[in-house]
């Protein structure tokens, strides 16, 4: 599944060419010629990494990486901003400004391309491999085995990654598009009723184990995993 990089660029030939090189280095791409048309497409999927030229009509690159900053959906949103000022200051704008990489234009594309996958490595979801036990339920990452009081709990892949998502954040709700976007990944458009299909193969799956009560239903917000069941 190939991971989405949206570009926000208001020059076409520069969006383009940044396009091409994104397609041949094996990623899908979502264009946006202003922040206004950027932040319909991150409402409707998270992209992995954001391209952002500082210089944009309306609102500016900068002032558009800060908005991103400050909701709590797009907080940890890698950004890397393309723009052609190179004096020190501006780079020290951008970096405070929200962006974790800056790019100066004119760049090449095996330089941006660098750039970006070093960017997705360091922010690469963080997976433990340790064993987790909550209330009579055990999960192993390394051997994707779930069981509760010996007893084996048989889960298909999604399943195993929601209940392991769960387990490793218990006690809080999640959202559905949280978990979209957690379990899912970004820049993968599902539909939110997925989820719940999900939950209740999980649900179903836990059920002879009893342990199917520890999900939760929270109305009108998400889903919670406690520990001290309904
Ligand atoms: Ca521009």
């Amino acid at each position: 599944m190939a991971v989405t990089i949206l570009v926000v660029e208001d020059e076409p030939a520069i969006r383009s060419l940044i396009e091409v090189n994104l397609r041949r280095a094996g990623y899908a791409v979502a264009l946006a010629a202003d922040a206004n048309e950027a932040q319909r497409i991150v409402n409707e999927t998270l992209p992995a990494l954001v391209l952002l030229d500082w210089m944009l009509p309306g609102i500016s690159g900068i002032e558009y990486a800060r908005r991103l900053r400050r909701d709590a959906r797009t907080k940890t949103l890698p950004i890397i901003m393309l723009t052609a000022k190179s004096e020190e200051r501006d780079k020290v704008d951008a970096l405070e400004g929200g962006a974790d990489d800056y790019v100066t234009k004119p760049f090449s594309a095996r330089e941006l391309m660098a750039r970006i996958k070093a960017l997705l490595r360091r922010n690469a979801p963080h997976t433990t491999d340790d064993l987790i036990k909550i209330g009579d339920l055990l999960l192993d990452p390394v051997s994707h085995r779930v069981s509760a009081l010996d007893e084996t709990v048989n889960l298909g892949p999604t399943e195993f990654r929601l209940l392991h998502f769960f387990m490793a954040h218990p006690e809080r709700v999640h959202s559905r598009t949280q978990l979209l976007d957690r379990i899912w990944g970004d820049g993968v458009y599902v539909e939110e009723r997925t989820v719940d299909v999900h939950i209740r193969r999980l649900r179903a799956a836990l059920e002879p184990t009893k342990c199917d009560d520890m999900i939760q239903t929270v109305r009108g917000t998400g889903y919670r995993f406690s520990a001290s069941g309904r």
